[in-house]
């Protein structure tokens, strides 16, 4: 039975969760927004594909409230920059080997 998908049960209300005081994004905080309840809960209020209890590693984040996909990151994720290089750098890395 899937008649409850992508309704809102009310249940969120429970897992939802205040904006960080300091001032950082929801989302690197570890917040996901389930836009069908159009609540930020943290991600511990979320299951995985396979209904487990999400952890840090979970990629696909499902709400318990009305068992849709969650946003984890914002659609322009900041920082992960760094990790990808420029094609000038690697350029540069290929040069170094020879
Ligand atoms: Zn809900
Ligand atoms: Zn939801």
């Amino acid at each position: 039975m899937h008649e409850d998908k992508g309704t809102c049960k009310g249940a969120c209300k429970e897992y939802k969760v205040r904006k960080p005081r300091d001032g950082t994004s929801r989302y690197s905080s570890g917040q996901v927004r389930c836009q069908i309840c159009g609540v930020f809960m943290s991600r511990e209020s979320c299951h995985d594909r396979e209904g487990r209890p999400a952890t840090d590693e979970t990629v696909d984040l499902y709400c318990k409230c009305c068992n849709c996909m969650v946003r984890s990151r914002p659609r322009n994720k900041p920082g992960t920059k760094h990790n990808k290089k420029t094609p000038q750098e690697e350029y540069n890395e290929l040069r170094k080997k020879y």
